[in-house]
């Protein structure tokens, strides 16, 4: 390559955080065994010798580019849910911020935290509070738009991120969510039973960093524990300026 050897592409790209699982292929004419060991070592993934043949390359490639992402899905998902985990979805949170604010859209941030589950555990135990959280997560993907991003922010605590959504919307859409889970039939056993969740909605402008964004939901959805469970809590815009 004209302007930069593939090792120092290499060492390049292997700084950059967000690449670090990137799959890199070295193609070269190069024989030296010593000299495509050391390219591997600054973070290729395979030396291959040129001449290839076409399909060889191909099956190379593709072969790497699968196992990537199949690894790639397994860091971003949670296991029991198959939602966005804890660090994937502050991740999104943290771009969708940056979008909301540079393209001046709204946006809309939802944190979702079912009602008096230790009790659900204790009463049915844990494996059917694990069913539960994931009957929970499966309405959630199935009610919310592709657009809509879902997270298991923790235990049986979901954080949503609405684009393009603004507060008023936003309430309308999660309050819809909570009533549709409040009358979710569940099954332990022989028994049945339902359970609820409070919702805390917090929306840009009024808050712009994802840092607030998520602070100011957590906020209101203490609100809509205090006020009795079951219900949704706007975040109250903060007092300007003044005392
Ligand atoms: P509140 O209405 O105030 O939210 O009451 P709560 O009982 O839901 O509150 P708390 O946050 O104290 O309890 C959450 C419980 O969730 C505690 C923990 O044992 C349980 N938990 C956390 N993660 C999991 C999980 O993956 N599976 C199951 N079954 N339980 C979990
Ligand atoms: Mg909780
Ligand atoms: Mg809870």
């Amino acid at each position: 390559m004209p302007t930069c050897t593939g090792m120092e592409l290499a060492s390049v790209i292997r700084q950059i955080e967000a690449f670090v699982g990137l799959p890199i292929v070295f193609l070269s004419a190069e024989t030296d065994r010593d000299k495509q060991l050391a390219a591997v070592g600054l973070g290729g993934d395979d030396f291959l010798v040129k001449p290839i043949k076409p399909e060889h390359l191909i099956s190379a490639v593709v072969s790497r580019t699968e196992r990537y992402r199949k690894l790639r899905s397994v860091m971003m998902r949670d296991g029991l849910t198959g939602l966005f985990n804890h660090s994937s979805i502050t991740d999104r949170l943290e771009q969708e911020a940056a979008r909301a604010r540079r393209q001046q859209i709204p946006l809309s941030v939802v944190m979702i935290d079912i009602d008096h589950f230790k009790q659900v555990n204790d009463t049915y135990g844990h494996p059917v509070g694990d069913r539960v959280i994931k009957s929970l997560a499966r309405l959630l993907t199935q009610r919310l738009r592709v657009t809509d991003i879902v997270g298991r922010y923790g235990g049986e605590e979901f954080l949503v991120i609405l684009p393009d959504t603004a507060a008023e919307q936003a309430l309308s859409l999660v309050d819809k969510l909570r009533e549709a889970f409040s009358q979710l039939l569940q099954h332990a056993g022989g028994k049945r039973f339902f359970t609820t969740c409070s919702v805390g909605v917090a929306s840009h402008p009024t808050w712009t960093e994802p840092a607030a964004l998520k602070e100011a939901a957590d906020q209101a959805l203490y609100q809509a524990k205090r006020g009795g469970r079951n219900r949704v809590a706007l975040a109250a815009a903060p007092a300007l300026g003044g005392h």
